[in-house]
């Protein structure tokens, strides 16, 4: 074990924050913020923040630009969820919004 990952933690949070801050503005700088911190998080083994996880295309990897490469509706059906789709592959991915589940699988960090 190395000593590493908390750096590497750190730098995953900024590359994500910046990512998120340059989106509206500069699509492709956060995309590629974004690859880096997936990146870092891979070599490193340190895991994405849940909270950004949702924002990857879990085919492509691609991070998702709310409006610029991906779709975001929200359906109450049955249980109320978060369906994106993939700008990129057409991907659907469906995330529940109520936090409640039978196995709440909680983040290592
Ligand atoms: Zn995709």
């Amino acid at each position: 074990m190395r000593t590493g990952k908390r750096i590497a933690r750190q730098q995953i949070g900024r590359m994500l924050q910046l990512a998120r801050r340059t989106m509206k503005e500069d699509a492709e700088s956060a995309m590629s913020y974004a690859a880096l911190a997936r990146r870092i998080s891979m070599s490193s083994r340190v895991p994405i923040p849940r909270f950004y996880r949702r924002q990857y295309c879990k085919a492509c990897k691609r991070f998702f630009l709310p409006g610029v490469n991906s779709r975001v509706r929200l359906r109450q059906r049955r249980e109320p969820h978060v369906v994106v789709t993939c700008g990129h592959c057409g991907k659907h991915m469906r995330f529940p919004t109520r936090l409640r589940r039978k196995k709440d699988v909680r983040s290592k960090d």
